[in-house]
């Protein structure tokens, strides 16, 4: 009888299960959406019971779909969104509060207050004082629900962001754990110690006894038990963050070793091994996933809002397009003396510009430019970002990125990754597994309980095609240019207009 990796990946809008063979190949998958709550403009909220619910459903779709029995689960994965936060009470397992999601903007007033310890955070954690992170949710969370923080400090209450919440629930509530990767984005985790930061926590007023165990992505956390979709005795034995994650499953686990997820926005981190780098240029610094027994090992991580956004505009902003993938074939048309230029700051500029008041901008239009010249500059925005990311990384580590591996849902475009080889005069490697997220969850999960060693592990991130610098060096020198000045335009703009 084979035995089967359980991956579940909780994302923001939907849920997936994945079981993988021995080889690492996907044999069922199943995944659902569940609702997203906006009591308020903004505040993004999930029900952890609907989370839960999600779980339960996929991860029985998913053994459908394999024709396999939970008996044949030998070790389940869990990879999550990050930082959304969770507060439930340790004796009946209920949250006190919605989920406070990674989006929700309720903190900002908090978090422009903890400005004044900008550098302590920094130093700490790696991280700005943002609403993104997990500490600010938790705040709020303890100052507005009566009797929080009263019984936060008797130790009646538990914290966990998604992962936390789902190893409780999962092992019938006896395990309070995360992994450092999920704890590295809470901004309370001090990623030199390995340890909650006391300072950090006093100086925010969170109580500790809140707080989980922290161990390795790679290790044992805790087994299954009282569920009605798995046996009993099931380890869970991989845990990381989504990108983290999806570093992991990409293969990417040596320093310098880089990969870029281009979804609505795009992720890229780069595998700092374990040099702590603070980084000059506005990115932040992570704990990458790291198995048990090695010492911890970090990454530098920027990200676009809007990459697929971009092309997602030009269907339902401009409708030049009915579907994503038409982008290409419309591209392709563009005249190849267009010089177009879109700097697509349609929710301003973030990672390495950060202007957040900049807009949308194009450039070089003439009589001749049509939908197709848009679609090709679009997809050169997408490349040419991603580039400004790399130099960013490049100027803080003062190392020269070889390869780039890349995965999501715009991933799929070839002329894309060819424009990123393009721009970087780097290979660009696309993995067979379009969503590398649960594969590194899998991946983790089998070295943890065991089952595989790091080596056979290495295999399973297969790279479906390379992407390597081609054509006229002379034209992409120019397209870099016009880029470079286009962006530094209407940064200028922006910034005057207000
Ligand atoms: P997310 O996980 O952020 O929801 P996905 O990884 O599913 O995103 O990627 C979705 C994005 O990929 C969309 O913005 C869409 O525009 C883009 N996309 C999907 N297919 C293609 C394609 N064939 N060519 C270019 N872009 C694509």
């Amino acid at each position: 009888m084979s035995s089967y990796v359980l991956a579940i990946d909780q994302g923001t809008t939907s849920t997936r299960a994945i079981l993988y063979d021995e080889s690492g190949m996907a044999r069922g998958v199943d995944q659902r959406e569940f609702p997203q709550l906006y009591p308020h403009p903004d505040h993004v909220e999930h029900d952890p019971e609907q989370i839960w619910e999600s779980v339960r459903e996929v991860v029985r779709g998913a053994l459908a779909a394999a024709g396999a029995d939970g008996a044949q689960v030998a070790a389940i994965g869990i990879t999550n969104q990050r930082e959304t936060t969770i507060v439930w009470d340790r004796e009946t397992g209920r949250p006190v509060y919605n989920a406070i999601v990674w989006q929700d903007r309720r903190t900002a007033d908090i978090c422009r207050r903890w400005k004044t310890e900008e550098e302590l955070i920094r130093e700490r954690t790696g991280l700005v004082s943002h609403p993104y992170f997990s500490a600010s949710k938790l705040r709020w969370i303890l100052d507005n629900v009566p009797g929080a923080r009263e019984r936060a400090e008797r130790g009646e209450l538990a914290f966990g962001t998604v992962d936390s919440y789902l190893i409780w629930r999962l092992t019938g509530g006896a395990v309070h754990a995360t992994d450092v990767t999920n704890a590295s984005r809470t901004m309370l985790f001090n990623l030199r110690s390995e340890a909650w930061d006391g300072e950090l926590c006093h100086l925010f007023s969170i109580p500790e006894p809140l707080l989980p165990a922290v161990q390795r992505s790679a290790s044992r956390f805790g087994e299954t038990r009282g569920l009605d979709f798995l046996p009993d005795g099931i380890p869970i034995c991989g845990v990381a963050g989504d990108q983290q994650a999806s570093l992991f499953g990409q293969g990417c686990w040596s320093h310098g070793d880089a990969k870029c997820t281009y979804g609505t926005g795009a992720f890229l981190l780069v595998n700092l091994a374990t040099d702590f780098i603070l980084s000059r240029s506005g990115l932040i610094t992570t704990a990458a996933a790291t198995p048990e027994g090695e010492p911890l090992q970090y990454a530098l991580e920027g990200s676009l809002f809007i990459a697929g956004a971009a092309i997602q505009w030009l269907r339902d902003g401009l409708g030049i397009i009915e579907t994503a993938p038409q982008v290409n074939e419309l591209a392709a048309r563009a005249r190849p003396d267009s010089e177009v230029v879109f700097v697509p700051a349609l929710v301003g500029l973030g990672a390495p510009y950060w202007v957040p008041e900049a807009q949308g901008t194009i450039f070089g239009l003439t009589r001749a430019t049509g939908a197709a010249e848009l679609a090709r500059a679009t997809l050169e925005s997408i490349a040419l970002q991603v580039r400004d990311l790399v130099l960013a990384i490049e100027s803080d580590t003062g190392f020269s990125l070889q390869r780039l591996r890349a995965d999501g849902g715009a991933a799929k475009s070839d002329l894309l990754l060819a424009l990123q080889a393009n721009v970087l005069g780097a290979t660009v490697e696309r993995m067979r597994e379009g969503e590398s997220t649960a594969l590194g969850a899998a991946m983790l999960a089998a070295l943890g309980a065991g089952l595989q060693d790091k080596e056979t592990l290495r295999g399973w991130a297969q790279v479906e095609r390379a992407f390597e610098p081609s054509g006229d060096r002379e034209a992409v020198e120019a397209l870099i240019r016009r880029w470079e000045h286009a962006v530094k335009t209407t940064i200028e703009h922006y910034k005057r207009a207000h």
